[in-house]
């Protein structure tokens, strides 16, 4: 495909994006161009934008690891999908299929891992190039810009969910009422569990109780720990930390029932003390977790497609990134920001 596209790149860490245009990239052989009709803002954008992380992308790149669009042309080889379909470019860009963790549907640990929008370019551009074997499958009935935020929010707040082990009628926490965790009492929800929401500012809270949160809990008005204690009966079996700030994470450790499992996701940059006495009298998990395998995202796809989970969205054109990033960082985005590409 000839001609120019729309970007916004990060050039240099901490400083705003930079929108250009530049040469609609070429999909090499078992490649595919994806025509981008909506990309989801996550957070680790900002991350990226900022350099927050000990793995640095190289600069300059393009973020956005939401993108969903139509397949355009395909590079040479290219079975796995074909001109028309809808897909999504992940986080999880490519893996290398052979190793232990891809063996093991764990592909998002995978040595040979790409990350979309941070080790290869993503969907803050017209136009992206990706990988036709680790793409995201849109299920007919979801819009472009409905379906942007599953591809990160929703896989990963669904698997994360998932790795807490809650059965149902069980509790879960959910800490962090942005992007992830608007989607994650939801998906909590369908899968049966009581959700117990956790923020900062009561917008965000008031918002989870509209989506089924059974109790809501304000860090800032009180001990959180306690409150949470008490609404759960001792503790939530299931904790999930999205939260983008480093004390939501001891404060989640401690809402932990004893043998629960408190699962990490929120990358603020930094460290975080662990009570060893209580971990381990109390038998506590607490584990990490990274996007999803493939199979977690076209679970993740179903239940939206089901009806039971939707993404909150408002829209934005791609000239608005900086605006968009800035309230980002201040917690000012209710929920998710999806940039519209028909906008354009
Ligand atoms: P977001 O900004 O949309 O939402 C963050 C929410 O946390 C906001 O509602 C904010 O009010 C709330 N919050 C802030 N401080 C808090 C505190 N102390 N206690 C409770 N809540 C608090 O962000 P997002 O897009 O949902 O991303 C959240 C984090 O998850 C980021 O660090 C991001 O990089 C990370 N992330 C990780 C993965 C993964 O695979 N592990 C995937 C996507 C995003
Ligand atoms: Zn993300
Ligand atoms: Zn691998």
């Amino acid at each position: 495909m000839k001609g120019k596209m729309h970007v916004a790149q990060v050039e240099h860490f901490g400083q705003p994006l930079v929108l250009k245009e530049i040469d609609i990239p070429t999909p090499g052989p078992g490649q595919i161009l994806v025509k981008t009709e909506a990309c989801g803002v996550c957070h680790t954008d900002l991350h990226a934008a900022n350099g927050d992380w000990p793995l640095k992308p190289t600069l300059p790149f393009t973020p956005g690891h939401e993108g969903v669009g139509i397949v355009v042309a395909l590079g040479s080889g290219v079975t796995a999908v074909k001109e028309g379909d809808r897909v999504g470019v992940p986080w999880l860009y490519s893996a290398c299929g052979h190793c232990e963790y891809c063996l093991a549907a764990r592909e998002p640990v995978c040595t040979q891992a790409k990350f979309g929008g941070y080790t290869v370019n993503g969907g803050f551009a017209e136009y992206i190039v990706a990988d036709p074997n680790y793409v995201a499958h849109i299920p007919a009935g979801l819009a472009a810009t409905e379906a942007a935020p599953l591809i990160c929010a929703g896989i990963t707040s669904y698997k994360g969910i998932k790795e807490t082990q809650a059965r149902p009628g069980q509790w879960v926490v959910v800490s962090g009422i942005g992007g992830l965790g608007h989607l994650a009492v939801q998906y909590a929800k369908a899968m049966g569990l009581h959700v117990c929401a956790v923020d900062i500012d009561d917008t965000k809270l008031a918002h989870a109780t509209r989506l089924g949160a059974d109790a809501v809990v304000n860090v800032k008005h009180g001990d959180p720990v306690a409150a949470v204690v008490k609404v759960t009966g001792g503790g939530a079996h299931g904790v999930l930390i999205t939260a983008p700030s480093l004390p939501a994470f001891k404060q989640g450790v401690a809402m932990t029932r004893k043998w629960g499992t408190c699962v990490l996701v929120g990358i603020p940059p930094g460290e975080f003390p662990i009570p060893l006495f209580d971990v381990v009298a109390n038998c506590i998990t607490v584990r990490g977790s990274f996007v999803g395998s493939r199979g977690d995202m076209a679970e993740a796809l179903a239940f939206a497609a089901d009806g039971k989970v939707k993404a909150n969205i408002e829209l934005q054109p791609l000239s608005a990134i900086n605006t968009v990033l800035e309230r980002l960082s201040r917690g000012e985005v209710l929920s998710r920001v999806v940039i519209d590409f028909s906008s354009h």
